[in-house]
This record gives C-alpha cells, sequence and structure tokens, in this order.
C-alpha cells in the first residue's frame, strides 16, 4: 500500500497553532506520510523545522513571496539566503509573481523572484512557484532561468499547464479540482503527463469538496487525490505510487 502526500502546506501558519497536534494525528490516520513544508518568513520556518510526528516525513521549503518583496532589504534577503544554504532546506518556496494583489511593483517582483532563481540554480535545489494573474512573465523568467521546479497550486490553463511541462516543470493540483464549478483543473489534470503531476493542500486555503467551506489540512489531500485518480480512469494505488516517485524525483535528490 502507497501512502498519500501533500507537496505544499501550511501548517506552520497560525490558522494550526491550537490543534496541530490533532492536525498531525489526522495526517497518520488519512495515511498523508510525507508533506512538504512552506515556510514565507524565517520565524515560520524555525517553527517549521520543530513540526516532527512520528511516521510522517516532512520536508522544507523557504523563500520570499511575491506579496512580501517591498519588505524585504538586503540584510533580510541576505538571512533568507543564509538559511536557503543549510541542509535543513530542501527547496526554494514560493516564489514567484502575483499581480493580482499587487501591480504596482513588478519589477521588484521579477527581480526578487530571479534572484531567488538563480539562487536555486546555484544551490542545486528545486524551486516551488506561485503565479497568479502574471503567467507570461513567470513562464518567461521559468524558461531563461530554468531549475528543477513545480507550479504550484496550478491555476492557468491546460495549454499553458503544457508548455511548463515542455521546460522539464512539474504542476501541482490542490482542491479547486474537486470542486462543483471545476472545469479548467480538469482539462489541466487530463493534459499533463501523469509523471509530472504532484498533489498538495495549500492549507489552510483552498479546501477540497466535501470539507469545502472549513480550513483546509494535509489530510484532505486525500479528497483531491482520489477525484483526480477516479477522473483519469486510474487505479488509486497506481496513481499514489506515481505521485510518490514524482515527488521523490523533485525532492528527494
Ligand atoms: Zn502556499
Amino acid at each position: 500500500m502507497m501512502n498519500w502526500l501533500d507537496s505544499h502546506c501550511h501548517i506552520n501558519d497560525e490558522a494550526f497553532r491550537d490543534d496541530l497536534d490533532q492536525v498531525l494525528q489526522n495526517m497518520v490516520d488519512s495515511d498523508v506520510k510525507k508533506a512538504m513544508i512552506i515556510s514565507s518568513y524565517l520565524d515560520d520556518y524555525d517553527f517549521a523545522l520543530k513540526i516532527k510526528k512520528e511516521g510522517i516525513d516532512f520536508k522544507h521549503a523557504l523563500g520570499i513571496y511575491p506579496g512580501d518583496v517591498d519588505d524585504v532589504d538586503e540584510d533580510l534577503f541576505n538571512e533568507y539566503v543564509k538559511r536557503m544554504k543549510e541542509d535543513e532546506c530542501d527547496a526554494i518556496g514560493e516564489i514567484g509573481l502575483d499581480y493580482h494583489w499587487n501591480k504596482e511593483n513588478k519589477e521588484r517582483q521579477k527581480e526578487i523572484f530571479k534572484r531567488q532563481l538563480l539562487l536555486a540554480r546555484e544551490l542545486d535545489k528545486p524551486i516551488i512557484v506561485h503565479s497568479r494573474d502574471a503567467i507570461q512573465d513567470t513562464y518567461d523568467l521559468m524558461k531563461e532561468y530554468r531549475v528543477r521546479g513545480v507550479m504550484h497550486c496550478y491555476s492557468d490553463s491546460a495549454e499553458m499547464a503544457r508548455e511548463f511541462v515542455k521546460l522539464g516543470y512539474y504542476v501541482s493540483i490542490a482542491g479547486p479540482v474537486t470542486w462543483k464549478n471545476a472545469k479548467e483543473p480538469l482539462r489541466v489534470i487530463r493534459g499533463v503527463p501523469l509523471d509530472r503531476l504532484l498533489i498538495e493542500t495549500d492549507c489552510p486555503y483552498l479546501t477540497p469538496a466535501p470539507k469545502r467551506g472549513t480550513r483546509n489540512e494535509p489530510a484532505y489531500v486525500v479528497y483531491t487525490g482520489k477525484k483526480i485518480a477516479e477522473e483519469l480512469g486510474i487505479d488509486e494505488e497506481d496513481f499514489k505510487k506515481k505521485i510518490n516517485e514524482n515527488y521523490q524525483m523533485l525532492f528527494g535528490l
């Protein structure tokens, strides 16, 4: 029996401070045995490193979030770099571009993204990319500064997903694929080769059906995984095996 995994979660978030032990136990009970914890702040990262649970293999990513680039000066940037270089940091992310929340600082966002791409290349660590309303600029930079990595919580077109796959990137699918109105996410999963797919919760956000409306948590990645396996007409065990292989290929080196 293969286990499930969550390739992108924020269990270091405030939203889990009161019942983290239960959330971790729910992972064990749901057979979610691997998870990548994403940190956007240094204190979140320090906290994430302390999260342990018997039977669960946690990995850690640290990155400067595109929404925060205006708050990061050179000293702080260097503090991030220092930690990214350490062995406990398995991936650089989430990094990228977000023009939904801020269109005024595009050049600054691109500069910080570019610098982190170069850093990932130098450190030979995979990237975890956030892109919102900025897909073309994201693509252009990821094409120019090519490293191994994943488009997290992918929410753009199936056509564009295939372009990222052509560059060697993975595409990670979150809860929205389970929602009633899901249309494009279903085209995405059919358009991306199985050896380039990943699954995630991005919890506490984007809760999959049937839990939509409540706080998301890693255990719920099972709903997303089962839905995708069903839509693709793949045996659940085979699907889990594939997802585990992909996760290992991307983050296990
Ligand atoms: Zn995230």
